[in-house]
């Protein structure tokens, strides 16, 4: 019999039934009452998520649209930017600059490592003519979190502007945008929503609002100033996903739930449980010390590969998690804990890995693996509401 599926993959994430039977529901008209009623209950909740008076605009596009849509609506071609890159995503800022004509500086960092404040303190320095910083909260590639907080601090004292690819962070690990002086933060529906791939979010500060305004964008689907008025009145500039928009007005319900702190903690405590796990199966981290709150990514023992246990743990356990990327493709596996998953089905994750390292590549391992994974879960969950969670790069 075949198992049930269980996604532990860095995005796409499994639906709870709540938002699948939303996302079922007859079509209504986007033009319509409900939709902008709808519309307009999601504003308060955005931005508590967010944690930002501004407008959160609803964009019709995968995570990369926004990310598109921030770059041509930020930046004149000619402008000078700062591209951390330490993964796969960073790579893509820069692309998405370059193919804009701006001028990218790029700092490069090990994949696996953050970037420091420090670094950034230095590039901007030495160039005061960069207008803006392109960074990754969480660099899904390799799980890497960087500094977000650290580098606001920075930005947020000259007149560059902060840019924050939060795709696996929203909704993941704590990213207030107001309190830490970010201008513009953006995500995609696919990872911590618990929504189907297909719709992004992206806020902007007070200022990078001015700048938007400045800017004329060349670019005919995407225009910030035009959404966030259409926005303001309930509408999107054009058809709205109206699917994703229902659901993604019932997966803030449950998101928002209990506090925002509560959810943080609950991934905080799959993380733990998930890199427990691992270290007790004897397997190194990709990204030792700054790591994401959705993903681990594991670095697999020389001559094991990692496109076979990936396979073998999909076909004989139903649980799908991720190889690595680029060069680190055959020698690391991510597996995603953010979305709808708890910590049965992380524990089915390292039992797949487990076993499929055992079978694939003759590894031998400890047997109380899951009990350790346990007892982190537990004892992280310990941490009482309202005390600090460890802090975001600990
Ligand atoms: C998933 C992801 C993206 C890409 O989003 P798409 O929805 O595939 O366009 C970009 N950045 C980060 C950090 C991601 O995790």
């Amino acid at each position: 019999m075949r198992n049930k599926i269980r996604l532990l993959t860095p995005g796409p994430t499994p639906l709870p039934e709540r938002v699948r039977l939303v996302l079922a529901q007859d079509m209504i008209h986007h033009r319509k009452s409900v939709f902008k009623e709808t519309l307009h209950a999601l504003q308060g909740k955005l931005r508590t998520l967010f944690g930002t008076q501004e407008v959160v605009l609803p964009l019709s596009c995968s995570g990369t649209g926004a990310m598109t849509a921030a770059v041509h609506g930020l930046f004149k071609p000619g402008e000078k930017v700062l591209v951390v890159e330490g993964g796969k995503f960073g790579q893509r800022w820069r692309n998405i600059a370059q193919t804009r004509g701006i001028e990218c500086v790029t700092l490069e960092v090990p994949w696996g490592e953050a970037v420091t404040s420090q670094a950034i303190q230095e590039a901007l320095t030495k160039d005061p003519s960069l207008r803006g910083v392109l960074v990754q909260a969480s660099e899904t590639s390799t799980g890497v979190l960087h500094p977000i907080k650290d580098i606001a601090a920075l930005t947020s004292k000259t007149d560059v502007l902060l840019v924050v690819d939060g795709i696996s962070a929203v909704g993941i690990s704590p990213c207030p945008m107001d309190d830490w002086k970010i201008d513009c933060l953006l995500t995609g529906s696919q990872k911590g929503l618990m929504l189907p791939p297909g719709l992004a979010l992206l806020a902007l500060s007070s200022r990078a609002w001015k700048k938007a305004e400045e800017i004329s964008s060349d670019c005919f689907y995407f225009n910030l100033p035009k959404e966030r008025d259409n926005c303001l009145k309930g509408q999107t500039l054009f058809t709205s996903p109206v699917n994703l928009i229902m659901g993604l007005n019932e997966s803030m319900d449950m998101l928002l739930e209990a506090d925002l702190d509560e959810l943080y903690r609950k991934q905080w405590a799959l993380t733990m449980l998930t890199r427990t796990g691992v270290q007790a199966l004897g397997l190194d981290f990709l990204a030792p010390s700054h790591f994401t709150w959705g993903l681990t990514s594991v670095r697999l023992p020389s001559g094991v590969s990692a496109p076979n246990v990936v396979k073998m743990a999909a076909e004989y356990f139903g649980v799908y998690m991720a190889g690595g990327q680029d060069h680190l493709k055959s020698s690391v596996i991510r597996i995603g804990h953010m979305g709808w998953l708890d910590w049965a089905d992380v524990l089915a994750g390292l039992h797949a890995l487990q076993y499929s390292l055992v079978q694939v590549g003759g590894y031998s391992a400890s047997r109380d693996y899951l009990e350790q994974a346990l007892n982190a879960y537990h004892h992280a969950l310990l941490v009482q509401p309202g005390q600090a969670i460890p802090p975001a790069h600990s």
